[in-house]
């Protein structure tokens, strides 16, 4: 989670940190251990102990140890993830009555994905007991008291461990492997046979198999002759893009409820099947630290229970306990928030899990030098993630009684706030955009929301609805889920808002890591309503179908021409997979009317006589795959609107697209870019390392899209580099700028964009540096407080950087870049980028932020960072020579969550090129 302390202040970490760090380990921590229970272990093979992990432990020789099956003990080396399975598979096949190993997924790069369920062989027997039980007390609704009071009577306590989502923070994986075969190999030992007893533990050893791998394939290419400590070892510094995210290089650690990546849908889904009550994403974070465990810090989300609040501090001092016994230094409550539900410790939160995460100082390597001088190795770190992982289980089987009650508990309130709050039904129409809302739901299902869909018309609330309207019943045991997904704001604490505004009023960065909006019918642009009143259950709803509705071609079959509807993904996806099928296609610039029925701009047009005699086929079996419908039409003839054979309707040709790759991208946006087209609109694009975007090798592509950097595009490139990508703009090129990388397209220096960047608009007033020349100022006089904080503002400074909010924006609708785009739309905003508006003799605005008071669907904003993003440009569109520059001032790729911008990115993308006068 390293880089969610960027958006902590620095001040307030490294006051944690200090008072920690200042402590070491207390030395003879095998002495502090308590002493193994004398009578035990006789039975069975010869008890070995081959590490100091849990000291005094007595092993059965007939569980694999690591050393026999991958040849080193825990600590001694970094687990590859197919090692880690390997030797999970290999304590299965030892102990199978009380192991059993689960495959959930398959990454991007082909690797599996298991975990493995660990308890007593009676426990492990029982197994679909345990999961009926879970079932039957996550519905309150089919389960009464009395029924559940007997299930929390019988049912064990079950954890969930999940180690490694992030794929460089290494120390997890081996302690997920210790901590197995401790349980099942321990003999005697009083806290293991506790756990056995009354509880299952499910181990999921690695979360993330290709960031680990691109760690460890990193880490064995450059150690040498004895592994370093130094901050600076080449082994120990990754280069771009680091193993901790995916194949496409996402946070998997953010993608809990966008679902985008296998590993997080298999995770989903399997942890949704167990509805374990402990839940623990088990983390790394900066070598200089100590470790952390929950209770979280502020701000929490609005929609988390005390009970449920209670069940995580009851973790957290169980680990408090083993963490004081063995002088292991610790932190609670502090850089860590439990805001954002797309974490690991926030999302099994909303079935009902205590969840929590645990973040051990990072060694990135086998030994660690921290700054004060005093180092730890790789086996201190995964010893300290080994004992909080027994320790959590030992919470499961020693509470799981209190851990029940509360989870029955938490269902149970759930339904009946959901019958008496306010926001009872909430309603996705059946209007144009059928596809978004389809998606929508969608994965609303796939969370473990009820969905259902409209068979006949009905009304809510007074308003009309027609049929295929998609509902959300509120009273369900995911209410709480159903409203942290669905309403426009999960508040902060207002206590803690009124705490950062007071220091950002003193310039001290505020304490919120991560986005404050995430609303997803804002995200997807999808229309909602939100009734007070239930739906009578009736036939009229059926719960919603998961299965895709197929494309079809309907019309004459001797046609002169075929219609796609452009304005939704599966549109998008028409388009993709004909051009990469070979097809000719056309876009209409704008409407038309054709006969009785008009066609949004940016239809794609199909005329058979530029295709081969096989079109049709072609078109419906593109058709059923994608989910978009065909029009045959007889005739050409348009009755209104841009002719097939006029400049109007551009023939699109495949682009061919090349993204800028590499350092000083952003991996995560980069990676999303990335994503976004190939896997969501279905196209390849090339990835080019930003050092070679000035070799000749960039005529062979159409498009190429710069994403958001953390470093500079300027001196990554050089001044050769920058001039022969503006000579290939000025020669057809179309470049696509987002976020970062538009800043430094809008820099005079580069002078590929004529809009600037703003400094904060609300400064000044009070005569300050910088405004007069010499060593004296004009005197002024400040007569208050307020006077005196702001004679202390910069006077000249950025806007204040947004928390990651919702806003909305307005579109261009006579633009060709704007054709089947809703008029408003929703982006992220995300720091403190301000440009000033395009001017027409330079170019287009095509989508610019709506007013301040409008401005923001979700999240919480800044009032003036506001007022002066209002009628700003999101999107410009700049002809240069025969090319042209697309800039985004905000990422509309942001996590793969901006559905709802498909099609403006799909325009920009796919339509550019049939706009740009590149010479074929
Ligand atoms: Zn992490």
């Amino acid at each position: 989670m390293l880089h969610r302390m960027l958006y902590r202040t620095f001040l307030r970490f490294a006051l944690a940190g200090c008072v920690f760090m200042s402590a070491t380990l207390a030395p003879g921590y095998s002495q502090q251990m308590p002493t193994p229970v004398e009578n035990a272990g006789a039975a069975s093979g010869t008890a070995i102990a081959d590490n100091e992990f849990w000291p005094g432990a007595r092993y059965d020789a007939n569980i694999p140890t690591m050393k026999r099956v991958l040849g080193y003990a825990p600590g001694e080396k970094i687990t590859s993830p197919s090692d880690a399975l390997r030797y999970m598979r290999a304590l299965a096949a030892a102990a199978p009555d009380r192991v059993k190993i689960f495959d959930y997924a398959t990454s991007w790069q082909g690797r599996p994905l298991a975990y493995a369920a660990i308890g007593s062989a009676e426990n492990i027997k029982k197994l679909g007991e345990v999961k009926a039980a879970m079932q039957a007390l996550a519905d309150p609704r089919k389960t009464n008291d009395a029924a559940a009071a007997l299930l929390i009577d019988q049912t064990p306590g079950t954890a969930w461990l999940g180690y490694a989502v992030h794929g460089n923070e290494i120390s997890t994986t081996d302690a997920a492997l210790y901590t197995a075969y401790h349980l099942l190999a321990a003999l005697g030992d009083p806290v293991t046979q506790e756990i056995h007893k009354n509880a299952v533990v499910f181990i999921d050893p690695v979360q993330n198999p290709d960031g680990r791998a691109r760690f460890v394939s990193h880490f064995e290419n450059t150690l040498g002759l004895a592994p370093s400590g130094s901050r600076i070892a080449a082994e120990r510094r990754e280069p771009w893009p680091s193993g901790r995210m995916n194949h496409y290089l996402f946070d998997l650690n953010r993608d809990w409820y966008t679902q985008s990546q296998p590993e997080s849908r298999g995770k989903t889904a399997a942890i949704l099947d167990w509805k374990p009550l402990i839940v623990v994403d088990l983390h790394e974070m900066g070598t200089d630290s100590t470790y952390y465990f929950a209770p979280a810090a502020q701000p929490l989300n609005p929609h988390l229970t005390e009970g449920q609040l209670n069940s995580v501090e009851t973790v957290g001092r169980n680990n408090a306990k083993w963490f004081d016994r063995f002088g292991f230094p610790y932190f609670i409550k502090d850089v860590y928030d439990g805001l954002y539900p797309g974490y690991g410790d926030t999302w099994p939160a909303f079935y009902g899990a205590a969840s929590l995460t645990y973040e051990q100082a990072s060694p990135r390597g086998l030994k660690a030098q921290r700054t004060d001088g005093t180092g730890y190795t790789y086996g201190d770190a995964v010893r300290n993630h080994f004992v909080a992982s027994i320790s959590t289980a030992q919470t499961a089987a020693a509470k799981r009684k209190e851990l029940l009650a509360t989870f029955y508990d938490y269902n149970k309130t759930a339904v009946t706030e959901g019958q008496k709050e306010p926001r009872k039904t909430y309603i996705f129409p059946a209007r144009d955009d059928s596809v978004a809302a389809w998606e929508l739901a969608e994965l609303l299902t796939r969370q473990g929301i009820k969905v259902q869909t409209a068979q006949d018309d009905f009304t809510s609330c007074g308003k009309a609805y027609k049929r295929g309207a998609h509902i959300v019943r509120a009273a369900q045991p995911a209410k709480r889920l159903i409203r942290t997904l669905l309403d426009s704001d999960s508040p902060m604490d207002a206590a803690f808002i009124k705490e950062q505004e007071r220091r950002r009023a003193k310039g001290l960065g505020p304490a919120v890591y991560d986005v404050t909006g995430w609303s997803l019918p804002v995200a997807h642009n999808v229309d909602m309503a939100v009734c007070n009143a239930a739906l009578p259950v009736s036939d009229t709803f059926k719960p919603f179908d998961t299965n895709p509705a197929k494309g079809v071609v309907t019309g004459p079959r001797a046609a002169s021409a075929y219609l796609v509807e452009w304005g939704n993904v599966n549109a998008v996806r028409f388009l993709t997979h004909a051009l990469r099928d070979g097809l000719h296609v056309k876009s209409a610039d704008s409407a038309m009317t054709i006969g009785e029925r008009t066609f949004a701009a940016g239809t794609l047009i199909f005329e058979t006589a530029a295709n081969d005699r096989d079109l049709r086929t072609r078109l419906a079996r593109i058709a059923a795959h994608t989910g978009a419908n065909v029009q045959a039409l007889a005739s050409t003839w348009v009755d209104a609107g841009p002719s097939f054979g006029g400049a109007a309707t551009p023939r699109i040709d495949a682009p061919n697209i090349a993204l800028a790759w590499d350092a000083p991208t952003d991996p995560l946006k980069a990676g999303a870019t990335r994503f976004v087209l190939e896997r969501r609109l279905d196209y390849p694009v090339t990835p080019v390392r930003v050092a070679h975007l000035g070799d000749k090798g960039l005529d062979q592509f159409d498009v190429l899209i710069l994403p958001g950097a953390r470093g500079r595009y300027d001196t990554a490139l050089g001044t050769s580099g920058t001039r022969a990508l503006q000579d290939w703009v000025r020669r057809g090129g179309v470049l696509i700028s987002i976020a970062e990388a538009t800043r430094w397209l809008a820099n005079p220096d580069t002078n590929l964009l004529s809009i600037r960047r703003e400094n904060a608009a609300t400064r000044g007033g009070v005569p300050s540096r910088g405004e007069k020349a010499g060593a004296f100022v004009d005197g002024v006089l400040l007569e208050n407080e307020a006077a005196a904080t702001k004679a202390t503002e910069p006077a000249k400074e950025r806007p204040d950087p947004s928390l990651g909010v919702l806003g909305r924006a307005q579109v261009d609708a006579d633009h060709w870049l704007g054709a089947g785009v809703k008029p408003t739309i929703a982006t992220l905003i995300n720091g403190g980028d301000i440009y000033t508006p395009i001017t027409q003799d330079n170019g287009v605005n095509i989508a610019r932020f709506v007013g301040a008071n409008d401005l923001l669907a979700s999240g919480y904003l800044w009032e003036e960072t506001a007022k002066q993003f209002a009628y700003k440009p999101f999107v410009v569109v700049e002809r240069h020579g025969d090319g042209m520059v697309i800039a985004f001032t905000q990422d509309p790729t942001f996590r793969a969550q901006m559905n709802g911008l498909d099609i403006l990115l799909a325009n920009a993308v796919l339509r550019a090129p049939a706009h740009s006068r590149k010479l074929r």
